[in-house]
C-alpha cells in the first residue's frame, strides 16, 4: 500500500546513513521485530539499550514509510483534550495517560541527546488557538484541567495572543514542555545506533508468515529466510490488514502536509513554537532548524494518498493560504508537499499491547497524531511486557481495552 504520494521534504535534509542487507540466513533473538519506522526504531533501540537480543525487518527501507511523511512535532497534548479523555475513560487514567505522554516527550528528548549525531529534536512550546468564538469554552476547560493536574500551561486572551503573535484569534492557550524533530534523521540514527549496541537490521525483508508452537514464534520472510523469536513486535505502522476491524477498531483518512522555502526572518514567529487550532481537522504548523515553515492539515475520509499533483496542489494551495492569513510577513514560496496515509482510532487511543489470544506477540500501533509519542510509550511497556511486569498505561491502550471493545465496526 503506497502511505505517501508527493515531494517528501525530510528524505532531502541529509543522505540516507546506511542500507542494511536482507535477510539471507536463519536467525534466533529473542524478539523480531516487523517494521522499521518511527515505532521499529524506538523500540530496537530501546531493547539493544537493555540488552535484549533483537532483529528488525523492514519490507520497504528504514524510515520510507509513514514516517517520511511525518511533520515531527512530538506533543504530549492529544487529539483527544485532557478534559474530553476524563469524560471517556475516567480521571485517574486519563491524566495518568497525559503524564505519560509527557514523560515520553522528555525521554525522546534525552535519548536525542544521547545519540552521536544532531537529530534536530529540539524543546518546543505548543500554542493552540481558538478557531471560532464557539470553540473558546473548551479551550478555556482544558486550560483549567491543564492547570489542575500540574501540566505547565498559560492562557492568552485575544489580546494578550495580538501582543506576541501578528493574528486575532479568540483566545489561545501555551504549554510548555513539547518538542520537534526530523524524523526521518531520527529513526535513521536510532537505528544506526540501535545496530552499535547489538541489534541486527534487514531491509527489503518482508514477512510473509507468522506461526508459533510451544511458546516459540517463527516468521518466514518473503526470501525465504526464518526468524526464531520468542516475542515478535508488529510497528508496521497502517498496515496490519489481517487485525483490522477485529482488534484495530481504526479509520484511515488521508492529511496532507507542505514545507516552505527558508523564510528571510522568522521573528515573527515567538519561539519557534509548534501550532494548531481548534478545528476538526486541525490545521497546525512548525519552522525548521533552517528557517522553513512546515504547514499540515486538511484530513479527508479517503485512505488513498491523491498521486495528481494539480489534485493535491489544489488542497496545499488552502494550506499555504492559511499561512499567509497567520504570518503575512512569511512569503517564501512553497518547496515541498505531500499527500499521505493517516490513521485514527476510533477512540483517540493507540493500540498497544500484547495480543490478547496470542501470548509473546506485541503490536505499536501509533494511531493519530502523537503517534512518535506514543512509539516512545509502546517501547516501555514491551519492556515491561517482557519482564511480565504490568505497566500502569497498560490496560489504557491494550487492544482489547472497554472503551475499543465496545466499538462495533
Ligand atoms: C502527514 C502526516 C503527518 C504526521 N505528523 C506527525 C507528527 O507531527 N507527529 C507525530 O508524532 N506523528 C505524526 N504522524 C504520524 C506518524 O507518521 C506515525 O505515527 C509514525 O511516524 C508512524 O511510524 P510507524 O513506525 O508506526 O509506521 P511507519 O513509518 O509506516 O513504519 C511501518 C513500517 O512497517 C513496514 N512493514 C509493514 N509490513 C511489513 C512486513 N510484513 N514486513 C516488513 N516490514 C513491514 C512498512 O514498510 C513501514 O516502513 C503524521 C502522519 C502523517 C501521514
Amino acid at each position: 500500500m503506497d502511505l505517501h504520494a508527493g515531494n517528501l521534504y525530510w528524505p532531502t535534509t541529509g543522505p540516507k546513513l546506511h542500507h542494511y542487507p536482507p535477510l539471507r540466513k536463519n536467525v534466533r533473538k529473542q524478539v523480531a521485530i516487523i517494521g522499521g519506522g518511527m515505532s521499529g526504531a524506538i523500540i530496537g533501540y530501546m531493547l539493544s539499550r537493555h540488552g535484549i537480543s533483537a532483529c528488525l525487518i523492514e519490507r520497504g527501507e528504514i524510515a520510507g514509510g509513514s514516517t517520511s511523511a511525518n511533520t515531527g512535532l512530538l506533543q504530549y497534548s492529544n487529539d483527544i483534550m485532557l478534559h474530553e479523555l476524563i469524560d471517556q475513560i475516567g480521571e485517574h487514567q486519563a491524566v495518568r495517560f497525559y503524564k505519560a505522554c509527557r514523560s515520553a516527550v522528555n525521554q525522546l528528548y534525552q535519548i536525542a541527546s544521547e545519540l552521536p549525531r544532531n537529530t534536530a529534536l529540539y524543546r518546543r512550546s505548543s500554542l493552540l488557538y481558538a478557531d471560532t468564538e464557539q470553540h473558546l469554552p473548551k479551550l478555556k476547560k482544558e486550560y483549567r484541567t491543564l492547570r489542575l493536574y500540574g501540566f505547565d500551561t498559560e492562557y492568552l486572551s485575544a489580546d494578550d495572543l495580538y501582543l506576541r503573535f501578528p493574528f486575532r484569534k479568540p483566545g489561545a492557550i501555551m504549554t510548555r514542555g513539547d518538542a520537534e524533530v526530523n524524523p526521518y534523521l531520527f529513526v535513521q540514527t536510532l537505528v544506526e545506533q540501535a545496530v552499535r549496541q547489538g541489534m541486527e537490521v534487514h531491509e527489503h525483508t518482508e514477512a510473509v508468515t507468522h506461526k508459533s508452537r510451544g511458546g516459540l514464534h517463527r516468521l518466514e520472510t518473503a526470501d525465504g529466510a526464518v526468524i526464531d523469536a520468542d516475542h515478535v513486535v508488529y510497528a508496521i505502522g497502517y498496515e496490519p490488514e489481517e487485525l483490522r476491524g477485529k482488534l484495530i477498531k481504526a479509520q484511515l483518512n488521508r492529511s496532507f502536509a507542505a514545507v516552505t522555502a527558508p523564510q528571510r526572518n522568522l521573528s515573527a514567529w515567538p519561539g519557534n513554537c509548534l501550532i494548531w487550532d481548534t478545528a476538526d481537522p486541525y490545521f497546525y504548523l512548525r519552522t525548521t532548524p533552517d528557517g522553513r515553515v512546515v504547514i499540515g492539515g486538511l484530513d479527508e475520509n479517503n485512505r488513498i494518498p491523491v498521486k495528481s499533483e494539480p489534485l493535491r496542489n489544489k488542497r496545499i494551495h488552502r494550506l499555504h493560504e492559511q499561512l499567509q492569513q497567520l504570518f503575512p510577513m512569511l512569503d517564501a514560496p512553497l518547496e515541498y508537499s505531500w499527500s499521505a496515509t493517516f490513521g485514527i482510532s476510533r477512540d483517540n487511543l493507540p493500540f498497544i499491547g500484547t495480543d490478547p489470544g496470542w501470548p509473546g506477540v506485541f503490536y505499536c500501533l501509533g494511531y493519530g497524531g502523537n503517534g512518535s509519542v506514543y512509539s516512545m510509550i509502546a517501547a516501555n511497556l514491551l519492556l515491561f511486557a517482557i519482564r511480565s511486569e504490568h505497566h500502569p498505561v497498560a490496560d489504557i491502550v491494550k487492544l482489547d481495552r472497554p472503551s475499543i471493545v465496545q466499538i462495533h465496526n
